[in-house]
């Protein structure tokens, strides 16, 4: 009967469909999820094996010293892997958001936090982009594609962080110039960096402290920009996240990004992409924790059987795969609605929030999974698990998330 047929014909283009997470082999899988298509595929293979072979043999390397190597940044450039949905035009690849995000999620796939690839491309590269005069973009993207230029974002000070209003980093100006003084705090790629992009005070008499922040593009080698400490961290072992100093720096009236005094309202407009990449990062990791710790307990043995026989392993299993895949489920959605330009702040901070709890719950679970092995750095969970405290904490804490969701919904009526 034609409600058969009907049904018949629904069911014809759901077989040829890719699979979503929840139904693949592995939550890992190439050729999975409707918001990608094969050429998506075809880059995530070339991605996955650049991390396998450039990042992960050096990683353990890394985390002793507290930073990658230039190289490393060099070869992803030439790999096409940084800037990848930057317009061609101003000198990135010219990808699409998908294409970013695989890069986001094959790094956390291999388990190594050390390069901070993503901040570089999809956080600092677009305020240059949207922001920066010709001659800036000019200057600096296709240097940033090559991984010649390695970028930095510096909002943070050591008495400001949630409260970015509270930023003290002030430049007064002298003549057409600047001079900048002030310190920054957790600065990611601090070290290594070649530009930081600072939020700066430029007037300390507007009407709200939010009106009178501006951003700067300063460089490496500039005289008075210091770099103190790469900072000791309990996780990102190979992340170099140092305190930056500024002692009378001068800088050109083209060093300044944008208008006058209009910083804070770009940051406002930039930061949901960060919150969405922290986010499809956090469900990413917890996709190579539950692999992870499936492998090992389907070898582990425990009373003369594998602990994934029993049945409260099991159960634990079941709960931490749907967890996930609902995790999948909304991101994807998000990512998909980034990509026509229209997640709001307020969804992007739900992702952040939402996702980045989730991978620590996942972490603390697959640990547990793993019993005193989980302990010892050697395993790959151990890594991941100190690896994840942070993410509820930068890009927003998910307080202040909390915050921001919790205003649309007061103001709506
Ligand atoms: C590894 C790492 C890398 C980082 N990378 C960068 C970077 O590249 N660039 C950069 O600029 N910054 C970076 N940060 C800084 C990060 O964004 C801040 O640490 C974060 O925004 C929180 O600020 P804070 O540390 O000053 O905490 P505080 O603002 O002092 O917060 C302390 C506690 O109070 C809570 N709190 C504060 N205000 C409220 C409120 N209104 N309602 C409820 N609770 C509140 C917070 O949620 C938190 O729990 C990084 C941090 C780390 C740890």
């Amino acid at each position: 009967n034609g409600l058969h047929n009907k049904s018949e014909e629904f069911r014809q283009p759901a077989s040829s469909r890719r699979p979503e997470t929840s139904s693949a082999k592995s939550l890992m899988d190439i050729g999975t999820r409707r918001i990608f298509n094969e050429d998506h595929d075809l880059f995530r293979q070339n991605v996955r094996r650049f991390f396998q072979e450039e990042v992960v043999p050096y990683h353990k390397e890394w985390e002793k010293a507290g930073q990658v190597s230039r190289e490393v940044w060099e070869k992803a450039g030439e790999q096409g892997l940084l800037g990848v949905m930057t317009p061609e035009e101003h000198g990135g690849i010219g990808g699409d958001l998908f294409s970013a995000a695989v890069t986001w999620e094959e790094q956390m796939y291999c388990n190594c936090t050390g390069p901070g690839f993503a901040l570089h491309s999809d956080i600092v590269m677009p305020y240059i982009v949207n922001y920066g005069s010709k001659e800036q973009i000019k200057h600096f993207i296709p240097k940033m594609t090559a991984g010649k230029c390695i970028a930095a974002i510096a909002m943070t000070e050591p008495g400001a962080g949630s409260d970015l209003q509270g930023v003290r980093t002030y430049a007064k100006k002298d003549g057409s110039d600047w001079i900048l003084n002030g310190n920054k705090v957790f600065i990611t790629n601090g070290w290594m960096a070649d530009l930081v992009v600072v939020v700066t005070v430029t007037n300390r008499e507007a009407k709200t402290a939010a009106h009178g922040i501006s951003l700067f593009l300063v460089e490496e080698g500039m005289k008075g920009f210091h770099k103190g400490r790469k900072l000791e961290k309990i996780g990102l072992k190979a992340q170099d996240t140092a305190e930056l100093f500024f002692e009378d720096v001068r800088l050109p009236a083209d060093a300044l990004l944008g208008e006058l005094n209009k910083g804070f309202y770009y940051l406002m407009n930039e930061l949901p992409q960060e919150r969405l990449l922290i986010a499809d990062m956090a469900i990413a990791s917890c996709e190579f924790m539950f692999e992870e710790t499936r492998n090992y307990v389907m070898q582990r043995k425990a009373f003369s059987k594998t602990v994934a026989h029993l049945q409260t392993v099991q159960h634990k299993l079941a709960e931490l795969k749907t967890e996930i895949c609902v995790g999948r489920a909304f991101l994807d959605s998000c990512l998909q609605l980034h990509a026509e330009k229209s997640l709001d702040p307020a969804t992007a901070s739900m992702a952040k929030y939402w996702a980045s709890d989730l991978q620590n719950r996942v972490a603390t679970q697959c640990l547990q999974l793993h019993g005193g092995w989980g302990y010892m750095w050697e395993y790959p969970i151990a890594k991941a698990f100190v690896d994840s405290r942070v993410q509820p904490i930068y890009g927003g804490t998910n307080e202040i998330m909390k915050e921001l969701i919790a205003r649309t919904i007061v103001s709506q009526k």
